[in-house]
């Protein structure tokens, strides 16, 4: 049997501690939450679940054994990250295990704290305040053993198909495994969130940049993000989003694909290919959460798939499909929960 095509995600892992409030507490307030919930998140681990998720069917609950996962996957998926040595770690790496993704990459550092996410909503507005605390993600560093693996090719594995970053690890790690991949011949998928400005060299023979319209506006020195979302009857592509998607494709971006929440995904290629592809209908829009990391990671699924069956990478396509996975998180509540199973998208 061929191998598995591999899917390696460097990046942040993040315990989310949720409080629902009837309104955000003023200076010096104590108040008591109506509800509280713990998710685990992190852009990082977020993508790998999407990506392990949306390879491999619904586990029945008849069976446990990894066996059975191994069989029906369409792809090996790692995790490069850290947490602290606590139970908000084992519980992240716990549960991107039980998802099916390879956690031999996640570092559990002595000393260190997992990243935490506090975040609070004020329930009758839905409107989130969130502080976040990368903790044990600031010490993903370049020459770590992990991080330094990625692009070695030991006899018993190979190196990835794909590289999938955000940027809520160190920026000079991020760098770091650009130019790496670059020596090593690994695509990479950038999805540079949350935003922040890039040297020109970061998009440098990039296989894949995604943003959404916040990022696409920083990164391309746009002042006012609106500006680059299609109005909702006019369905034309916004003079200013095809400017920043060229400029990307100048500095070397070879795929450029901007989501644009319910307004779809506009993308251009290095070869001249581009289109707004509509979003898809959804009954009732529940939480957005991890509709991003779940488009990520099927996009991603859909670029190692055609590079794996030696076929020419069909951007449109991959992106309807991504689509279609993101609807599906954003009609269910939560975050690495609310992301479907390969068989929930048929
Ligand atoms: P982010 O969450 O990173 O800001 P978007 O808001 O663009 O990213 O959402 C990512 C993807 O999720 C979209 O490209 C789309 O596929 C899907 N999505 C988000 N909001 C909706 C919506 N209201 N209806 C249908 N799909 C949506």
């Amino acid at each position: 049997m061929a191998a598995l095509p591999r899917i390696t995600v460097l990046g942040s892992l993040n315990m989310d501690l949720v409080a629902y409030v009837s309104h955000h507490p003023a200076p010096g307030e104590t108040m008591t939450a109506d509800k509280f919930a713990t998710s685990t998140g992190g852009k990082g681990a977020n993508q790998a679940v999407a990506c392990a998720k949306l390879s491999r069917p619904r586990p029945s609950s008849s069976s446990s054994s990894s066996g059975t996962a191994a069989t029906t996957t369409t792809a090996h998926v790692g995790m490069v990250g850290c947490v602290g040595d606590d139970s908000y770690g084992a519980l992240l790496r716990g549960n991107l295990a039980r998802h099916g993704v390879d956690v031999s990459g996640v570092d559990a550092r002595a000393g260190l704290k997992t990243g935490v996410a506090l975040i609070v909503v004020d329930a009758p507005s839905g409107e989130n305040r969130i502080i976040l605390s990368p903790e044990a993600n600031h010490a993903v560093l370049p020459d770590d053993a992990a991080v330094a693996g990625i692009f070695l090719e030991p006899e018993s594995t190979k190196k990835p198909d794909l590289l999938i970053m955000q940027l809520e690890i160190p920026l000079a790690t991020v760098l770091a495994a650009l130019a790496r991949a670059r020596e090593a011949g690994v695509a990479v998928l950038l999805n540079p969130a949350p935003a922040q400005p890039l040297p020109a060299a970061a998009y440098a023979g990039l296989a894949h940049l995604v943003v959404n319209e916040t990022e696409a506006a920083l990164l391309g020195g746009v002042a006012d993000s609106a500006s680059l979302v299609p109005s909702v009857d006019a369905e034309k592509v916004p003079a200013a989003l095809r400017a920043v998607a060229r400029a990307f494709v100048a500095k070397g971006v070879r795929n450029v694909v901007a989501t644009l929440g319910s307004h779809g995904v506009f993308f251009l290629t290095a070869d001249g290919r581009s289109g707004l592809v509509p979003a898809e209908k959804v009954a009732a829009v529940v939480d957005t959460t991890a509709a991003g990391d779940t488009f990520v990671g099927a996009y991603a699924l859909e670029a190692v798939a055609a590079a794996a069956a030696g076929r020419e990478f069909d951007v449109e396509a991959a992106v309807r499909k991504a689509n279609r996975a993101a609807a599906r998180t954003v009609e269910r509540a939560g975050a690495q929960d609310s992301i479907p199973w390969r068989d929930e998208l048929v």
